[in-house]
């Protein structure tokens, strides 16, 4: 796979001219993607293109430079180097820095700004990690993620899990990538044979566009679960790139039948350099309304914002309440009354 780690560079890959403005851009948030993610665009429209909108830099990231660049405390959430416990059954084992692709919309944008780059965990910051883990028997799910864990070379990703799950009362570990969308191909035999042998181990993917399920990203997710291992998706809501009813619910219903479920869709965190991203909350609303009457349970992800100041994810539904025992009907066109005892009903 050949990687692009310069705008300019990847410009010149689409065939497009390098606008002068990014450079600035890439100066603070750096540019990594590379051929497979590339090729997803359409480089006649790359301004409106919503697979590279994620992946090519954008002005706007500079706009705002007041909101925190680490909004849901994560860094205050440590009780040791690396690991973010915030929930009181599961944690946050960051395992590196390292990305198939660096994302414009990603939240943790402060672990790649130019200067601050995450490294891999090392063996003593693991050793300490699972030492918290062992005196915490609360914590019972270890989500590992970064960065992203499978770009980590196999040998040093096979010894983190190792020592996580040899954790005596972790049950559930969760693996948190992007790569099933930003280089499939990485995701082969010998990855699904290793993980299948983890005892409680999801993969956590995250597709955002229906167009990021290619042939090769499909057989990626096959591989994983004819492994026997679960796959969950989380989708980030982005303005300009999935925020319509539509593409989403082409989005979901294809994860679905791919056995994949979507697990949750993610409002854009208030994180600095990402906040042209957000659409509000309301449009992630007035999505799942229009899901109601079309689209399985299965395929209807749980929509949720993460509460800054360490706040933790709180999910949000529509309103269907009418007033008093009364509720909307699915198409939002008639209050029907509900009622929830028999002492109610008229004798
Ligand atoms: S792969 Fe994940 S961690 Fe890396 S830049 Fe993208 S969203 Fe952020």
């Amino acid at each position: 796979m050949k990687f692009y780690n310069s705008a300019r560079a990847a410009f010149e890959a689409l065939g497009l001219e390098f606008p002068p403005e990014l450079a600035e851009v890439e100066s603070r948030f750096p540019v990594y993607v590379n051929d497979y993610y590339l090729k997803l665009i359409d480089p006649e429209n790359w301004r409106s293109d919503p697979v590279a909108r994620q992946a090519l830099p954008d002005p706007a990231e500079l706009v705002d430079d007041s909101s925190s660049t680490d909004p849901l405390a994560e860094e205050a959430q440590m009780p040791v180097p690396r690991l973010i416990h915030r929930f009181a059954d599961r944690a946050v084992l960051l395992a590196t820095g390292r990305c198939a692709m660096r994302c414009r919309f990603c939240f943790r944008k402060r672990t790649w700004t130019s200067g601050t780059e995450l490294e891999d965990i090392s063996d003593a910051e693991l050793e300490a990690a699972c030492a918290c883990l062992r005196r915490t028997p609360a914590i019972r799910e270890v989500l590992i993620s970064g960065g992203d864990p499978l770009m980590l070379p196999f040998e040093r990703f096979r010894r983190i899990v190792d020592a996580v799950a040899a954790v005596d009362s972790i049950e559930i570990i969760r693996i948190a990538t992007r790569v099933p969308a930003v280089w499939p191909q990485r995701i082969d035999e010998a990855l699904c044979d290793y993980l299948r042998r983890i005892p409680g181990l999801w993969v956590a993917t995250h597709f955002n566009h229906p167009r990021e399920l290619t042939s090769e990203a499909r057989a990626a997710c096959a591989r994983l679960v004819s492994s026997g291992i679960p796959v969950i998706n989380q989708t980030v809501l982005l303005k300009g790139v999935n925020d319509d009813a539509a593409t989403l619910e082409q989005l979901f219903r294809s994860l679905v039948a791919m056995r994949v479920k979507p697990h949750y869709l993610f409002h854009v965190d208030p994180v600095r350099g990402v906040r042209h991203f957000a659409t509000g909350i309301e449009k992630g609303l007035e999505i799942l309304r229009a899901f109601r009457p079309r689209l399985s349970s299965l395929a209807v992800p749980t929509f949720a914002i993460d509460l800054p100041e360490g706040g933790g994810k709180v999910a949000l539904q529509p309103d269907y309440s009418a007033g008093p025992g009364c509720y909307w009907d699915i198409h939002g066109e008639k209050a029907i009354p509900y009622q929830t005892s028999l002492h109610n009903k008229t004798r």
